[in-house]
């Protein structure tokens, strides 16, 4: 046991990787392993070049991202870091991502949850580094926790739905800004209920101009791409703005709730996939299967499936995704993303998609 695996309560500094706007809520468990959090800082260029440059060349781009984001929190003064996942490989990283900060001259504490799947087990691990921790502000901190990852989720799939039809542009990303300032200030669940409905209402009522069958697609693929916007270069907000509407079904809500029941969530979803599946593809790969196959019989206008180059559960999702594809003659576009990604390309290749959309809708006089 290194030196720094046993500092006190009291001196630790906790920080943790940047995920999208999850940063509020992951902020408040973080509490509970020291005095003092830090916020990751925002995700810059500079994150994916530290990232890439001290991470083994084949490794995924969530790895990459994560180590940036650990090192630039060292600078901050963190001297305690958390790391949590599961799944696929993500879930062995920790060990590999500590040894790397170790090996670079960081001498913090790393404090894995990997394949930890249900809530006594934060507890105890809660517990095994701050055994003054109890049950009941545990309960009350993960009640808080929850709801505001629900309200994240739900608020941003609000807007995901409406940002391309704003009378007034910015109006919802403004109000999506409040949001987020008020929740992070609210300290119990009837303070997160009440500002989740206020800012329901508000986006409700924003003016908008939408169609009376608007353009609609699906986004599936990998979880932490879906979830990190500056890791697929905000492509949901760019399409949306198209004047698509976007619908997301996995978010940090999903994961948590298919977690706590994962093999009858999977067979749920092989199911789902049939006649494309028989068989778990590992990870989320099974879900993107099952989701396009559902969207698609819905009459969605296509799918955009995202990845990070190099994983493996949604690589071996895509020949299903192009069966589907050709199955119900709704396209399917592909993004694959790593530290060498162009974000002119994506762009231009949205761009392109939603051309495609616009022109296949005239044919069918549906606009
Ligand atoms: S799901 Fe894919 S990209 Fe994500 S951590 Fe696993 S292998 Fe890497």
């Amino acid at each position: 046991m290194s030196k720094k695996d046993t500092i006190a309560f009291e001196d630790r500094i906790v920080g943790f990787p940047q995920l999208g706007n999850y940063g509020i809520a992951i902020a408040e468990i973080a509490k509970l392993f020291g005095k003092k959090v830090i916020l990751p800082p925002p995700i810059t260029k500079r994150t994916i070049e530290l990232g890439t440059k001290h991470s083994p060349e084949g490794v995924c781009v969530p790895f990459k991202y994560n180590l940036g984001n650990y090192i630039e929190l060292v600078e901050k003064g963190a001297n305690c870091l958390i790391q949590a996942g599961a799944g696929c490989r993500y879930g062995y990283y920790g060990e590999v991502q500590k040894k790397i900060l170790a090996d670079l001259g960081y001498n913090v504490q790393f404090i894995t949850l990997n394949r930890v799947f249900d809530i006594l087990g934060v507890y105890k691990k809660i517990k095994s580094v701050n055994p003054r921790q109890n049950a009941w502000s545990f309960g009350k901190t993960m009640v808080l926790v929850i709801s505001k990852l629900w309200a994240i989720d739900a608020i941003e799939d609000i807007c995901r739905k409406n940002i391309g039809f704003e009378a007034r542009i910015g109006h919802i990303e403004g109000l999506f800004r409040a949001f987020l300032a008020e929740l992070t200030a609210a300290s119990t669940l009837g303070a997160v209920m009440s500002v989740k409905r206020k800012y329901s209402r508000l986006i409700a009522s924003v003016p908008i101009t939408k169609p009376y069958r608007p353009l609609r697609v699906g986004v599936v693929g990998e979880v932490y791409i879906l979830m990190e916007p500056f890791s697929n270069f905000y492509l949901e907000k760019t399409l949306g703005k198209m004047g698509v509407e976007i619908h997301r079904f996995v978010d940090v809500t999903s994961v948590i709730w298919d977690s706590l029941h994962w093999r009858s969530y999977i067979k749920r979803q092989v199911k789902k996939a049939r006649p494309y599946l028989t068989y778990d593809l590992g990870a989320h790969g099974t879900s993107s299967v099952a989701i396009s196959n559902h969207l698609m019989k819905q009459g969605f206008d296509g799918i955009i499936h995202i990845k990070p180059f190099g994983c493996l559960p949604e690589i071996n999702a895509m020949p299903m995704l192009n069966r589907v594809s050709r199955d119900y003659h709704c396209p399917v576009v592909y993004f694959s993303f790593d530290s060498q990604t162009s974000e002119n390309g994506v762009k231009t290749r949205l761009e392109a998609f939603y051309d495609m959309l616009v022109f296949k809708r005239k044919k069918k006089r549906k606009i």
